[in-house]
């Protein structure tokens, strides 16, 4: 960081790094999904505290971004992926919500259109990747290729095998050009899945949420739990490694994941850039 402009220095309580390394997935090592609790109670262990401090992140995130667009040099992608009802959208409305529209773009990935299906898997998912300045949000990504289409066999087993190399060398390629990536399974506990499907048949506002085919899917729990662990033994890396973020409690999830997200972008220590002339040199009349 340069004199002139000092970063932002939030007021920031909380440990980011620790609550990182309570979360990460580290390179090389198990993910153990099973033993991941879904709720962390010692992690931001007071609501008044946590909701500060996700207020606090959330207006430093988007002085960063400033920095980061007047910058124009890096981006900062954000991968969001989780089971139905795990709060992917939650996140981006709690987390980005102090943040311009011009400075964060969200992707959501639903089925393949036929056209993403004419062409190789990564296509659609490169094609959204943050330009320079900009955070990119993914709610759900190219992981969909190795998680649905694994648990529902839409492609042969042996295709999606290669891609968990495939998607490491992809996010490498990313990562050496100028596109930082923070990955976060949002994990909830199965019968914290139960309460939130059933509020979304109690609640008439939020009866347009409730899709008959999340009920398939949760049959298919232990399948979903067991192609999540895959890919978190497998795609964790040093240039891009999984948090599993306790989603249980929203507030938690979106105090650790805006924690996050600021301790990263305060360490890429975006700078505005420097002008060649002074100030002093120009009347404005
Ligand atoms: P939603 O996030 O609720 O709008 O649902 C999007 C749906 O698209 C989910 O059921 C995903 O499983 C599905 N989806 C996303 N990516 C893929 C993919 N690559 N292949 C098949 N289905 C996908
Ligand atoms: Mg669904």
């Amino acid at each position: 960081p340069t004199a002139h402009c000092p970063l932002p220095t939030a007021q920031m309580t909380h440990d980011w790094k620790a609550i990182d390394a309570a979360v990460r997935v580290e390179p090389g090592e198990k993910s153990k999904l099973k033993e991941r609790d879904t709720v962390c109670d010692h992690l931001f262990a007071d609501r008044d505290a946590a909701e500060e401090a996700l207020k606090d992140c959330a207006k430093a995130i988007n002085d960063l971004q400033d920095r980061l667009w007047a910058e124009r040099s890096r981006s900062l992608l954000v991968v969001l992926q989780g089971i139905d009802t795990s709060g992917k959208d939650g996140t981006v409305r709690g987390v980005f919500n102090q943040c311009g529209p011009l400075g964060v773009s969200v992707t959501a990935f639903g089925k393949p259109t036929e056209e993403e299906l004419a062409h190789d898997y990564l296509w659609r998912v490169h094609a959204a990747v943050p330009k320079k300045g900009m955070i990119g949000v993914f709610n759900r990504s190219h992981y969909e290729d190795v998680l649905v289409v694994k648990v529902r066999g839409l492609a042969p087993s042996e295709t999606i095998e290669q891609r968990y190399a495939q998607i490491n060398a992809f996010e490498k390629h990313l990562s050496e050009n100028g596109v930082v990536i923070l990955k976060f399974m949002l994990h909830i506990s199965k019968d914290e899945q139960r309460e939130r499907l059933q509020e979304r048949l109690d609640r008439p506002e939020k009866n347009w949420k409730f899709n008959a085919g999340d009920l398939e899917d949760r049959k298919l729990w232990e399948e979903y739990q067991s192609a999540y662990e895959t890919l978190l033994d497998r795609c964790s890396t040093a240039h891009a490694p999984w948090r599993v973020i306790p989603a249980d409690k929203k507030w938690r999830r979106n105090a650790m994941i805006a924690a996050i997200v600021h301790g990263t972008l305060a360490d890429m220590a975006p700078t505005y850039p420097r002008v060649s002339w002074k100030p002093t040199d120009f009347t404005v009349v």
